[in-house]
């Protein structure tokens, strides 16, 4: 099974971020700074060039069905100037909203974390991004002087169009049906947001690193893997049926859905994430903490 998953575009992302913003002006502005970040990682794509090597279908179908995810990330390329480029906008997008991060900022930008007196050297900060290794963040964040979660949300932007580049390689390279795991199987991540496909309802997930979709059973916890019906629930809110949370009793874990097929318009899974803000809430107010990351609250793990 291949899922044939088309990469976003602006428009795409505009037509629904207008959408959302009629019908929720108080969330104007998260919506803003997500359409700056967008138009930023998407700027860049076409220059990354991630050197890593597509697959053959039986090698890769070896690896899913082993249950090793194909992409690891620390061996994609990063070009240490464009990163430079890349972090430097997405900073410049934060002072703006901002302006009180802006001599924090400006520090963080010419750390000898990020430009190391050995030109041919990966900057510490790169390396330590690509294995996600969160404690040198929290320490990082410590020693600047930066709220931790203000440098992680950072960070989780600007890798991530490098890591979506290299997931073009390889989606569609392997047969979906033989994932058994809730990590994305191409980057290891967690999933950020579940959808109900209007074709044929499947459930996707969607990588919050990489962005690729991946399908997973409808009954079974993205967390804990549990299948036990009577433990997993789902409730709306706002009387709207196609935005619904799923929540697992046994981990106390919750994932938010949109059920594409209630709806009349070709949706955009982080547009969703974030019009459905709400629903985090609700689900806090219950008891229950996010699967994996919830947009502009970003962990690194
Ligand atoms: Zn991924
Ligand atoms: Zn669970």
């Amino acid at each position: 099974m291949k899922l044939g998953q088309k990469p976003a575009t602006i428009a795409e992302i505009n037509r629904e971020t207008d959408f959302y913003k009629k019908q929720s002006p108080e969330l104007s502005d998260l919506f803003d700074l997500y359409r700056s970040l967008f138009a930023v990682e998407l700027s860049y794509l076409p220059k990354i060039k991630p050197k890593v090597k597509k697959p053959k279908e039986e090698k890769a179908n070896k690896s899913i069905d082993e249950g090793d995810h194909l992409l690891d990330t620390k061996s994609i390329y990063v070009k240490s100037d464009l990163f430079r480029v890349v972090i430097s906008d997405i900073c410049a997008i934060i002072e703006e909203k901002s302006p009180e991060f802006k001599k924090v900022l400006d520090a963080f930008l010419s750390h000898a974390d990020l430009n190391p007196k050995n030109k041919k050297e990966t900057p510490p900060f790169i390396e330590n991004l690509q294995a996600f290794k969160t404690e040198y963040f929290t320490k990082l964040a410590e020693a600047i002087s930066l709220n931790a979660e203000v440098l992680f949300f950072i960070a989780y932007h600007a890798i991530s169009p490098f890591v979506e580049k290299a997931s073009f390689v390889f989606r569609d390279s392997f047969d979906y049906s033989r994932w058994e795991r809730s990590i994305c199987p191409i980057c290891g991540r967690k999933p950020a947001m579940a959808m109900l496909s209007k074709e044929n309802g499947l459930r996707i997930l969607q990588c919050s690193l990489c962005r690729s979709w991946w399908s997973y059973p409808r009954l079974k916890c993205v967390v804990c893997g549990n299948d036990n019906d009577e433990t997993l629930e789902y409730f709306y809110a706002r009387e709207d049926e196609a935005h619904r949370v799923n929540v697992c009793n046994k981990c106390k874990k919750y994932i938010k859905t949109t059920d594409a097929r209630e709806l009349d318009r070709d949706i955009n899974l982080e547009v969703e994430d974030l019009a459905t803000f709400y629903l985090d809430v609700v689900a806090k107010e219950r008891g229950y903490t996010s699967a994996g990351r919830i947009t502009f609250a970003t962990r690194i793990e």
